[in-house]
């Protein structure tokens, strides 16, 4: 079996018709790519905690980034889903990667969505090529969940705007180029692409999973950024996160599927190599049965995670079925990856299988861009009030 499964062919294959045949050989060069070239280094950039750059210039260099954005600033323009899809091979093969380049693309997104025509002129190509990277830089000290409550300031001063404030948790923070950053301005939570440079100071934060991918506390102190670096409309920035986050939280989704699917690859691999009572695991139906239930709510996350894409993709709402999938992608690959432990007995917790390394990346995906709580309140409240 290739590294795009037979599933995410199907739904490919579902959604766009004849027209997949050209995705499906985009999305099949990729997953070799992921298969041959990002996957063996995996084990590494975890165990080493380091930040995987050689594996992010390659996926630049494969266009990975610039795969749902327009030609005209250097995209391939190919639908969200396909996109997800890559994120999903992506997460399978290397979560620290995927994570990287998953927040960088958020940030893409926002400066597609909401900056001005001069900001997307200068930044949309080099971001989506490569040449910058950033960091999405929203959760402060006490403003995780309670997003609103920033502290961070920007006033305008001489013409350009004074930063000043502590944000806490930024993926990227302290190796990208750029950070994506919200501050409260006098009209209210205001967004900024600012000149990483202007940080005083990023603090690596040490973490249970996605190791290779990087979190810092990044400090803003007297920073002064140009006029010019304000995103969109004054006051608004609260919105234009809320609105970045929803596509975060798909590709979130995208990545649990793949580590869930990465696990569970290797959980059937261990049930019919390893063998107890004289037969091997797989023979025992409460194996069966554990298995069974792992690939069901795999293929069900997925469903639920295109389903997201493909709705943001022909611009529908799609606030409730992105923390949908996000809820149920994250939860189901947590469950996914503990029995996948579980099957692999004493050895799943020794290091040598290397399926803690899923359990500890899938960890995040219930916390990171919206905790499961946040979904659910999230979810409930287009039930009762409608989106
Ligand atoms: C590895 C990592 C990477 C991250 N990357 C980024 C990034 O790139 N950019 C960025 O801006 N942030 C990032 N974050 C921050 C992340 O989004 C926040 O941690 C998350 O939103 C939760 O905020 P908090 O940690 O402050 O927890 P809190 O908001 O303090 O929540 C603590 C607990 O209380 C629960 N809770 C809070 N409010 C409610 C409520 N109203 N009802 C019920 N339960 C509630 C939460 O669900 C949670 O269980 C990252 C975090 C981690 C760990």
């Amino acid at each position: 079996m290739g590294f795009l499964i037979q599933e995410q062919k199907e739904l490919v294959e579902m959604m766009y018709g004849p027209a997949a045949e050209d995705y499906l050989l985009i999305l099949d060069s990729l997953g070799d790519f992921f298969e041959k070239e990002i996957e063996p280094t995996a084990r590494q950039i975890d165990v080493k905690a380091e930040f995987p750059r050689e594996n992010i210039r390659k996926l630049f260099e494969q266009g990975f980034t610039s795969m749902g954005f327009p030609k005209d600033f250097g995209g391939l323009e190919l639908p969200w889903p396909i996109y997800v899809a890559a994120m999903e091979m992506c997460g399978k093969a290397c979560a620290s990667t995927a994570l990287s380049l998953a927040i960088h693309g958020t940030c893409c997104e926002g400066v597609r969505q909401f900056s001005n025509p001069g900001q997307k002129k200068e930044y949309l190509p080099q971001m989506i090529s490569g040449k910058k990277f950033a960091g999405f830089s929203l959760t402060e000290p006490g403003a995780g969940s309670d997003a609103r409550n920033l502290q961070t300031t920007a006033r305008l001063e001489g013409g350009q705007w004074l930063v000043n404030g502590t944000k806490m948790f930024t993926t990227n923070g302290g190796y990208c180029d750029l950070y994506f950053l919200f501050a409260k301005t006098p009209k209210g939570p205001s967004a900024f692409l600012v000149d990483a440079k202007l940080a005083k100071s990023s603090k690596h934060i040490e973490k249970l999973g996605y190791r290779g991918s990087v979190t810092a506390e990044v400090v803003f102190e007297n920073a002064h950024a140009p006029k010019e670096s304000l995103v969109g409309t004054e006051g608004e920035g609260f919105e234009y996160a809320k609105k970045m986050l929803y596509g975060g939280r798909v590709t979130v989704g995208a990545i649990s599927t793949g580590i869930a699917r990465a696990a569970f690859d290797k959980a059937v691999r261990y049930s019919k190599d390893r063998t107890a009572f004289g037969k091997p695991l797989s023979d025992f139906e409460m194996i069966q049965s554990k298995l069974a239930d792992m690939l069901t709510d795999i293929n069900a996350s997925r469903l639920m995670v295109y389903r997201a894409a493909h709705l943001k993709d022909r611009g529908k709402p799609f606030e409730s079925e992105a923390a949908q999938a996000k809820l149920f992608a994250s939860e189901k690959c947590l469950r996914v990856c503990d029995e996948a432990i579980q099957i692999h007995g004493g050895y799943g917790y020794a290091d040598e299988f290397d399926v803690h390394r899923h359990w500890r990346d899938a960890r995040l995906n219930t916390v990171g861009e919206g905790t499961s709580e946040i979904m659910r309140l999230l979810v409930s409240k287009n039930i009762i009030k409608g989106p």
